[in-house]
């Protein structure tokens, strides 16, 4: 029950250019539903081009993308931008949330863009942000949250219409340790209900510790990092 497979995937930017960079150079990774894996990178490793490739919002040069079984690296744009939009979830380091809505509507609008009544997306949204802890804050808009009730909002909006797979940047990267403590707790808690495939990007050992693998960016490569011994 594979949810991405990604295989053999290539990334060369300013081809045949002096500047000229391999990002991706092979590779291949496969997430299983359920399954939540920790993607360690150093700056500069091509973290974002294969989240992005990932999430088909860029395309490789070779290799292949599989989301829930289905080949996407041949379809149309089109094509491949419905299935992102039902099947992916995106978590960035900032929030990006919508300013001059609510925290509930910052959870309604995409599903209204994905066909789903507006009765439906404000019952969808509540129950989001009752199990992140905020739905008292469902009114407020970005700006009165703290910047851990921003980022659960973030969380919720990412699972708004249900993804197969979750695809984050450094989730909590931008808040102080304790917060992102107890931030990162209550994505888990979402993902693990949810039964998500997902892939976090962190640079946090404490963080990538409590996932169930860590992949390692590596020569643009993906390489199974070893658990340290207990
Ligand atoms: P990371 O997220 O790990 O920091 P990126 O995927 O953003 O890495 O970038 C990897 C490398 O590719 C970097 O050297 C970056 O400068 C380069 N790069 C990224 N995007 C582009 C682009 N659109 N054009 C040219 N080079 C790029
Ligand atoms: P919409 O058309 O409804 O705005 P898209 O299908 O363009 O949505 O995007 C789906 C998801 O991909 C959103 O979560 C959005 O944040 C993310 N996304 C879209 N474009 C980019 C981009 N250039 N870089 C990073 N994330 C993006």
């Amino acid at each position: 029950n594979t949810v991405l497979n990604l295989t053999g995937i290539t990334k060369v930017y300013n081809k045949g250019a002096q500047s000229e960079v391999q990002v991706l150079d092979g590779a291949s990774l496969h997430v299983a539903a359920g399954e939540v894996v920790a993607l360690v990178a150093p700056s500069g490793a091509g973290k974002s081009t294969l989240l992005h490739i990932a999430g088909l919002l860029d395309t490789p040069d070779s290799g292949t993308v599989q989301i829930g079984g289905e080949d996407m690296t041949a379809r149309s744009d089109r094509r491949r931008t419905l299935t992102r939009r039902s099947e992916v979830g995106f978590i960035y380091q900032f929030h990006h949330l919508l300013p001059e809505f609510s925290a509930l509507e910052n959870i309604v609008l995409p599903q209204l863009a994905n066909g789903v009544s507006r009765r439906d997306a404000q019952t969808r949204a509540l129950d989001l942000l009752t199990r992140v802890g905020i739905a008292p804050r469902a009114r407020h808009r970005p700006a009165a949250l703290s910047g851990g009730e921003q980022q659960r909002v973030a969380f919720c909006r990412a699972l708004a219409n249900t993804p197969r797979l979750l695809l984050a940047d450094e989730p909590t990267g931008n808040l102080d340790p304790a917060t992102s403590d107890q931030v990162f707790a209550a994505l888990m808690e979402l993902v693990r209900d949810t039964g998500l495939a997902a892939v976090i990007a962190t640079h946090n050992p404490d963080l990538a510790a409590r996932m169930d693998r860590t992949v390692r960016l590596e020569n643009g490569r993906l390489v199974a990092e070893t658990p340290a011994p207990a």
